[in-house]
């Protein structure tokens, strides 16, 4: 088993996840890089060459069980453990509609990819994160997934990031005690595909991220958190 300590990330090819591949590798981190596409992976990879630590890209779609599941049988036969799961893949940041006439077609899909991709990847790798000696998943969750602040904006990502969060507070109560933290992190609005020009640097909204992914033992769990502190639900 590889003494090192490793952390895979969803959807890293660009935007926040691969600057919280950036950021964990600087800190000697093993950083296993997913993306959908690997080509794209591979060339997100090559651009973190000088971050130090080790980053390998590898082939990972969260909405597809085989893919997880090869990634998975890999990660056993080569590493043996996982220490840190960041699930950050998501999709369809719908401002384009409202719940009262939203395409229902769009919000399965949100929740296939930004909730039970979530899900998948924790069931999938929870045996090799058991056998870390403290293993943290970081859901990235969002703000609009606050349910004091709920409107009828965006209802599709709104409401996968609702059922992350409730999630993220299932596997915390039932992982209490095992050693892992799980915990929801809000990046804040960040300039990416996804949150458009405006937002704040990536590496600021990335920094909370891996703030979660690097808390120490008897850190918290089961919480929601913007730049390292507490954001209500
Ligand atoms: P982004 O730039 O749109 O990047 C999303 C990433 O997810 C891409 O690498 C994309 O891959 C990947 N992805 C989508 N579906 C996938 C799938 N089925 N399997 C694997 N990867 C998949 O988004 P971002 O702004 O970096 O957002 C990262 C996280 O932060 C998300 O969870 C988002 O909800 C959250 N967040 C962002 C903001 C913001 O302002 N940006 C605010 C709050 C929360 P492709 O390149 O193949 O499409």
């Amino acid at each position: 088993m590889s003494e090192k300590t490793v952390a895979l990330v969803t959807g890293a090819n660009r935007g926040i996840g691969l600057e919280v591949c950036r950021q964990l590798a600087q800190r000697g981190i093993t950083v296993l890089l997913g993306s959908r596409d690997l080509r794209k992976g591979e060339q997100a990879a090559s651009t973190l060459a000088r971050a130090g630590g080790e980053i390998y890209a590898r082939q990972l779609d969260v909405a597809d069980e085989d893919s997880i599941r090869a990634l998975a049988q890999w990660a056993e036969a080569e590493l043996g453990h996982i220490d840190i799961l960041v699930n950050n893949a998501a999709i369809f940041y719908d401002t384009w509609q409202h719940a009262s006439h939203a395409d229902l077609a769009i919000v399965q899909a949100a929740f296939d990819t930004n909730t039970l991709g979530a899900w998948r990847m924790c069931r999938s790798f929870l045996p090799l994160l058991r056998r870390s000696g403290g293993a943290r998943i970081v859901n990235v969750s969002s703000g609009a997934g606050a349910l004091g602040d709920l409107s009828g904006a965006t209802p599709a990502y709104a409401i996968s990031k609702v059922a992350l969060n409730a999630l993220t507070i299932m596997l915390a109560a039932e992982l209490r005690g095992s050693g892992i933290l799980v915990n929801a992190v809000c990046p804040g609005w960040v300039a990416t595909e996804m949150g458009g020009a405006g937002g704040r640097p990536v590496s600021e909204g990335a920094a909370g991220v891996v703030w979660a992914a690097t808390l120490p033992s008897g850190g918290p769990s089961g919480g929601f958190f913007r730049d390292g502190r507490p954001i209500a639900w």
